[in-house]
């Protein structure tokens, strides 16, 4: 039996439907595609198989003609309302104990980033509270905050270590995603990235912190991978002066490149590091954040196709100078967008990162939806299989109750109200009841 029908929808945004890893083409990214109602075709229909997996898109008419004979375990009537791909948060921090509230209040009043990571708080506190919680803790809130992303409409996440910071604590924190990875498959999939080197911990230097991520850490967490026991898909460092230098990120994600991991990292964020330069050189699939990102790293990242994973909500509330978008758009860099979910950028949801995206980087609403869809599955490595709604891909999807699918951006904070369903490989995983 099949596992979904969706019925009379006004538009069914595809994103694209040539399977396209990826859309960096500034002209390209200029549209979507689209099917839309119009005065011969009344509505449009997608078919999920019993795999969870797109089996049809078409017009009412043909799809309803086709399939007359068949069964389904869930029939959706999307009369006037939008389909989209369901979203794909490309870079979150979500396994943590402690908010760090008085933090934004320190911030508010004058403190950067830096002042408060100097002083012990920033990640540091949250190294502390992670250090003196059982793994069932980290996981019991980890649940909670992936359900709370789901409502708004994110099916894939990429999720990040990097409070541990020392080898029982990362892979205590590998552990929980490991387990909400295989618990949870049904509602979300989850791309994990080890990201030890996320800030020096106390008492190191960065030369016997690097190190110890090399030596001590990356072979233990390789050897837990062989068994099962762990997944890993990326490898992550923060390159920024005063945490890890330029060398000392090239080893490391040498090392873990060595171990299987695909590189994914932070760089350029509040100092140019030529980071843009180093993750081409590497081959790395996507950077993160790219605030001060020099001409040549765009260059280079744009000849490698390295994605640019940006962080919308960081520039927000930092009040950093946003990364320049436009220009990376203009030089055919594939542009991406991730909530960067952490205790200092509490946001779930990724229409709320479409909007400020638009409103901050100056991207268009379709460069906006491509970065949180297929832009964002192709920075996880996971873009043969989704990010698009065509068929043999996952069936992935978000009902938008709009008449265009411009309202999930337009509608500002508004996803409570705007998203009706949103559906993992062709089953509920969260419905709008009014
Ligand atoms: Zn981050």
């Amino acid at each position: 039996m099949n596992r979904l029908i969706i019925r009379h929808a006004r538009q069914i945004v595809q994103i694209c439907t040539n399977r396209e890893p990826m859309i960096c083409d500034p002209k390209l990214l200029q549209n979507v595609s689209v099917l839309e109602c119009n005065d011969v075709i009344k509505g449009y229909s997608i078919v999920v198989d019993s795999n969870g997996n797109i089996a049809d898109v078409g017009s009412d008419d043909v799809i309803g003609e086709k399939y007359k004979d068949h069964t389904f375990e869930k029939d959706i009537d999307a009369t006037g309302k939008c389909v989209l791909p369901g979203f794909i948060d490309g870079h979150t921090h979500p396994v943590w104990t402690g908010d760090r509230v008085h933090e934004f209040a320190m911030k508010l009043s004058g403190a950067t980033y830096m002042d408060i990571h100097k002083t012990g708080g920033g990640i540091g506190f949250t190294v502390q509270n992670v250090h003196q919680s059982s793994e069932e803790e980290l996981y019991q809130s980890f649940v909670q905050r992936l359900n709370c992303m789901i409502k708004c409409g994110t099916t894939t996440v990429e999720a990040k270590s990097g409070y541990g910071l020392d080898a029982p604590n990362e892979i205590k924190m590998l552990r929980v995603i490991h387990r909400a990875k295989k618990e949870l498959k049904e509602t979300i999939d989850i791309s994990c990235t080890y990201c030890g080197a996320h800030s020096i911990p106390k008492g190191k230097t960065m030369e016997e912190a690097t190190d110890d991520v090399i030596n001590n850490q990356i072979p233990q967490i390789s050897e837990l991978v062989k068994n099962g026991e762990l997944s890993v898909d990326n490898i992550d460092v923060f390159c920024e002066k005063g945490v890890f230098d330029t060398d000392a990120t090239r080893r490391i994600l040498e090392a873990g490149k060595a171990h299987n991991m695909a590189i994914n990292f932070h760089g350029d964020e509040l100092h140019p590091m030529q980071s843009g330069e180093l993750g081409a050189e590497l081959g790395a699939r996507a950077i993160s954040h790219l605030e001060e990102v020099s001409d040549k790293g765009i260059v280079a990242m744009s000849d490698k196709k390295v994605a640019a994973v940006l962080l919308p909500t960081t520039a927000y509330i930092l009040r950093l100078q946003p990364p320049p978008a436009r220009k990376m758009i203009d030089q055919g860099v594939p542009v991406a967008l991730g909530s960067d979910f952490n205790p200092n950028a509490f946001c779930y949801s990724m229409p709320t990162v479409m909007h400020l995206a638009c409103c901050l980087l100056r991207m268009s609403m379709t460069e906006a939806l491509i970065g949180a869809t297929l832009n964002s599955a192709y920075s996880v490595g996971l873009s043969e299989t989704h990010g698009s709604i065509e068929v043999g891909k996952v069936g992935d999807l978000v009902i938008v109750d709009a008449p265009r699918w411009e309202h999930i951006i337009y509608q500002f904070a508004a996803h409570d109200q705007t998203i009706d369903y949103v559906i993992k490989r062709g089953i509920v995983s969260y419905h709008k009841r009014s």
